[in-house]
């Protein structure tokens, strides 16, 4: 059988009906070729970060062992245009960015790569020079912002608590901790639990 990693990827939502976009997309990223779920979080409904007038965000995580290509960067970055072709499928607009996402999905972890891909000159964005976050490298894991978003350590704490990411000097569960001390529960609410399917 071909080699595979473990990567945890990040799912989130706040248009439309957002718990059925992310239990397709939980069905969706299962059948991915060479791809093997592992675990899907609690469902969290979450505030929004950056821009605040805009609906609350539904977030998870899962578990997904993938194809471990002829080296982590390829690996990883076979693993980015899926999930970009998925966001697309969902039918994500081009939106502000922090703005309502359809489907918005984030390689958090892939194995024990650390990688930084910078975007090829030709593929940085024209709205670069509105907005320098959407040049922004092409692939970077572990997450850069993962450490800071409740939304996302609450959900990967479910399923790896005991995980320290490559880099990192502490586990998820500890950021997780952390991070509710400073800013309070409320940040990210537990609204579902997954059985069969979906969440209930
Ligand atoms: P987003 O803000 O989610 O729309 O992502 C914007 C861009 O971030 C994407 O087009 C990716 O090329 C880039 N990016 C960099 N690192 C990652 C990562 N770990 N997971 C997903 N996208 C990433």
């Amino acid at each position: 059988m071909a080699r595979t990693v473990r990567a945890y990827i990040g799912l989130g939502a706040n248009v439309g009906d957002a718990r059925r976009t992310l239990t397709d997309a939980v069905a969706a990223l299962s059948v991915l070729p060479g791809a093997r779920l592992d675990g899907v979080s609690r469902l969290y409904r979450t505030k929004p970060v950056g821009v605040m007038n805009q609906p609350d965000f539904l977030n998870a995580v899962v578990a997904l062992d993938v194809p471990a290509g002829l080296d982590p960067a390829t690996g990883a970055t076979q693993l980015l245009v899926e999930l970009k072709n998925l966001e697309r499928e969902f039918g994500r607009r081009k939106r502000a960015r922090w703005g309502p996402r359809e489907l918005d999905l984030d390689v958090l972890v892939f194995g024990r790569a650390r990688l930084a891909i910078d975007r090829p000159p030709e593929g940085v964005p024209l709205s670069a020079s509105i907005d320098p976050g959407a040049a922004a490298r092409l692939l970077e894991v572990p997450h850069p912002s993962m450490r800071d978003r409740l939304f996302v350590l609450a959900p990967l704490a479910d399923l790896a608590p005991g995980l320290v990411p490559p880099g990192w000097h502490h586990t998820i569960e500890t950021g997780r901790r952390a991070h509710e001390r400073a800013d309070g529960a409320d940040g990210a609410v537990p609204v579902g639990a997954w059985r069969d399917g979906g969440w209930s």
